[in-house]
Order: C-alpha cells, then sequence, then structure tokens
C-alpha cells in the first residue's frame, strides 16, 4: 500500500492559471507525498484527455503538455510506490461504463483488497493492475446502474472499503471527494472565486491563493461541479482516526490539520520530548527537513542553541541508486554531510522525526562522531514504531520495524548513541491535540481502527 498525495479543480471561472496547470502546481506543492509517479485527467468538455507516468511532476508534464490538456475539470496524483514496476500503479485510474467515462484516484487503501478483487473477477471482472484505484472504479461503475446518481453509488459501495482512504472520482458532470469513515487520510475543500478544489493539503491553497472552506468530514462524500457544492453522509463513526503520521511526517509543516499547523505540532512533540526526556548537551542539531520543528521546540523547551550542522545535498532524491546495503548507507551519506565546526567537540543532541528501521539513526550517529561530537544523543520526536501500517502509511513489514523486536536500550547500542528516548504515545497525542478516538496511533499501539 502507498503513500500519495491528491489535487483536483472544478474551474467555474477564467482563471490566471489553467485546470491543467492549476493542478500541475498542486501536485508539485505535494511532491513530499511522492516520488515515483504522476497523473494528471482532465475533462474537456466531456472527454477525458490523461498522462500518468513514473516520475516527478516535472519529469512527467511540460508547458506544452499542459496547454493541450486545457479543460474545466480535473484531477490529479502524486504517488510513492512500494510495490513491483510503480508504473502499474500510476493514477487516476480512468474507465469507460455505461455512464461514461469515470477517473478514479486514491491516497491511502484497503485492507481487503484480495477478497473484493476475487469476489468481482468471480463475477467476470478483469482488471488491468493490481490497484485498489481500480477495484474501487469497478466497484462504482457497477453499483452505478442501480442508483439514479453517483453518489449513491458511492454511498452504496463504502461500507465494502475496509481501510483508510480519500478518494477523487470524476465523471463528466462533477468531481466527487470522499473520505473514509475514520477520515484516516486528510481531503480539504478550498474555492477561489467560483472555481472549487480538493487537495489533500492546506499548504498549495496558500500558494494558489485558494481559500480553505473546510475538510471533508470523514464519511461524507462532497460533489464539486457548475452548480456549487452539494455534500450528503455515507457511512458514520463515532471513533475516528486521522493518521499521525500526517503530523510526524506526511504533511509539509505549512499545512493544517483538524485546526492545527503541523509545525505547531512538530514543535510541541519536540517541547514535550524534552520534558520527558532531557539530555546533558551543549548543542542540539535537526535533520533535514523534516525534523526541524520538534528539534526547535526541543532546543527552546532546554535552553540550548539550536544549530544548523547537517547539510542536505538538495539534488539527491529518491530516485538515487541504492542496491545493497553497503550503498544504502552511501544513499544517507551522499544526501547528509555535517558541518564540523557546529559539533566538533560538543555534547550533540540530534532531533530526527522518527525511527523505523534504524538505519538512519545508526549513520546520524556515526557523522556526528566522524566530526568530532563529544557525545551524541539521539531523541525521536515520536514513538516506537512496533506494527505495520496498513493504510499507505509505510509499507513495511513488522520484522523491518527495529522497535517491534529491539528494546530502546539495546537500539542505543545498536547505533552507537550515548543515549536514545522516543517521545510518549501520550506525548504525541498532546502534541497533535487529539485523543486516541481522533487519532490513528496503530503502528505505535497495535490498535488498529480497522480489523
Ligand atoms: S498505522 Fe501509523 S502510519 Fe498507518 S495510518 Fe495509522 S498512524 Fe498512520
Amino acid at each position: 500500500m502507498d503513500r500519495s498525495g491528491l489535487f483536483a479543480m472544478y474551474n467555474n471561472n477564467v482563471d490566471a492559471f489553467s485546470t491543467a496547470a492549476s493542478i500541475y502546481y498542486g501536485l508539485f506543492s505535494m511532491q513530499h507525498r511522492g516520488m515515483d509517479t504522476t497523473g494528471i485527467c482532465i475533462n474537456q468538455n466531456g472527454q477525458f484527455k490523461y498522462k500518468k507516468e513514473e516520475g516527478m511532476v516535472i519529469d512527467v508534464f511540460d508547458e506544452s503538455l499542459l496547454k493541450r490538456m486545457e479543460g474545466h475539470a480535473g484531477i490529479g496524483q502524486v504517488l510513492q510506490c512500494s510495490r513491483g514496476d510503480a508504473r502499474d500503479f500510476a493514477q487516476p485510474i480512468v474507465i469507460r461504463y455505461t455512464s461514461g467515462q469515470m477517473a478514479v484516484a486514491l491516497s491511502g487503501g484497503l485492507v481487503n483488497t484480495d477478497e473484493l478483487r476475487k469476489e468481482l473477477e468471480l463475477q467476470g471482472a478483469v482488471f488491468q493492475t493490481s490497484d485498489d484505484a481500480e477495484i474501487i472504479s469497478v466497484l462504482i461503475s457497477r453499483a452505478r446502474n442501480r442508483f439514479e446518481t453517483i453518489e449513491e453509488a458511492i454511498a452504496d459501495i463504502m461500507p465494502r472499503l475496509k481501510g483508510g482512504y480519500s478518494l477523487l472520482v470524476m465523471t463528466p458532470r462533477k468531481i466527487i471527494g470522499v473520505r473514509d469513515p475514520f477520515g484516516m487520510k486528510p481531503l480539504i475543500l478550498g474555492k477561489k472565486r467560483n472555481s472549487l478544489y480538493f487537495s489533500s493539503e492546506t499548504c498549495i491553497f496558500n500558494e494558489l491563493d485558494v481559500e480553505v472552506i473546510r475538510e471533508v468530514l470523514p464519511g461524507e462524500i462532497v460533489t464539486i461541479n457548475q452548480d456549487g457544492i452539494k455534500s450528503s453522509m455515507s457511512q458514520t463513526s463515532e471513533k475516528k482516526a486521522l493518521c499521525s503520521y500526517e503530523y510526524i511526517y506526511h504533511s509539509r509543516p505549512d499545512s493544517v490539520i483538524q485546526g492545527v499547523e503541523v509545525f505547531e505540532a512538530r514543535e510541541a512533540m519536540g517541547r514535550i520530548l524534552a520534558k520527558e526526556a532531557p539530555a546533558d548537551a551543549d548543542v542540539i542539531v535537526w535533520v533535514p527537513n523534516s525534523g526541524l520543528a520538534s528539534a526547535s521546540g526541543y532546543a527552546k523547551a532546554m535552553g540550548l542553541p539550536l544549530e544548523d550542522a547537517f547539510i542536505k545535498n538538495k539534488f539527491h532524491c529518491n530516485k538515487f541508486v541504492q542496491p545493497t546495503e553497503d550503498m544504502v548507507r552511501r544513499g544517507v551519506t551522499m544526501k547528509l554531510a555535517v558541518i564540523k565546526s557546529r559539533v566538533c567537540g560538543k555534547r550533540v543532541v540530534v532531533v530526527d522525526d522518527s525511527m523505523v528501521k534504524g538505519t538512519t539513526g545508526r549513520i546520524l550517529v556515526d557523522l556526528l562522531r566522524d566530526a568530532g561530537a563529544k557525545e551524541v544523543h539521539v531523541r525521536v520526536a515520536a514513538p516506537e514504531v512496533k506494527y505495520p501500517c496498513h493504510f499507505g502509511g509505510f509499507d513495511l513489514d513488522q520484522a523491518s520495524l527495529i522497535s517491534s523486536h529491539v528494546t530502546t536500550e539495546h537500539i542505543k547500542d545498536m547505533i552507537g548513541a550515548d543515549s536514545l528516548a522516543f517521545l510518549s504515545v501520550e506525548g504525541l497525542l498532546e502534541a497533535c491535540q487529539g485523543t486516541e478516538d481522533t487519532l490513528c496511533m496503530a503502528c505505535f499501539t497495535g490498535k488498529y481502527p480497522v480489523e
């Protein structure tokens, strides 16, 4: 299951940006949510024109292509793919069915994919990909014949979709945004003059001068078109479970989720971590890029200077070839270097956003020691990740998660740190201003919102 970012526009204005260009900018600003594939589908007077390919937004689209894709509505997705050939999972999925064309893009995923696929195959469905979005598109198209509207068809199939997702569905006359009943993946509704938007994050709305209307509610089906906004509720659940990793890592720091700015939440994580696990040190350093806010919170709470000790190679990206264990290590050292004068002879606390496999932790400690740090204390601004995510947060099995089978003390020795501490589950809830009834904490606690 993969991580992704969604963006959609129903263009009711003659805007400064065209529809395709707006979606291009929207996806570009959410590149941090996925760098493996990019796809945009545009509605050109009822005919869908689309392109989806392996690569980042600027690799897949250029100005002349965007001009050729002019239209009044469209949806797009960037995807971080952890399975097989990324091209097989590029979205939007575009299908033809009895009511015309339909394009579907998904963030998050289902846990009952195999069951649904088997059932549909027994009924004669033939799949081109092994993607959850295609299964959803087939389910909607089949249900559509039994209902007057596509919204009713979506509401009908939602109880069958077990998982955490936000979904965009485009038909020739509308775009529909949907969130699962637990609200695990964010989806925001925006407006600029008469044009309407959906986005996985608010950050791009600031850049495009789009006003945030509100978040799509868990279990809600929201339609945007030339008539404006229409909403209906499908399934609801008392318990909500927004992915807490959105605050820790996935979202951009200037995005706001459930009224809390991500940077502010991360800074609070660092502040609380300093209270829970102070360290005798001279200096705090942060790990680019997502470690900055939590390190800043930690430094402020400790009354210690925050140093910019790591230099990040800005040309490094996920495509950096890392075929062997040694090259994985080299990949990080090619990505990060230390400014010696900032840490040499000092007791250093390095604050990182999270620790999943532990590989990066070992490298950070080595880099700091090589640069002459007298002591290296590692502080992780998230609880220990002990359980796998089944909802597109990260795609690792339990054995790969270092905290699932190794104690904190042992990890400290493995990574060569002088001390190691993680933020508590309670500390994370406090920083995100949530509770176990509003946030998914399953990778830390093992309590999954969906069976
Ligand atoms: S298990 Fe973790 S990463 Fe997955 S949705 Fe829940 S909080 Fe997010």
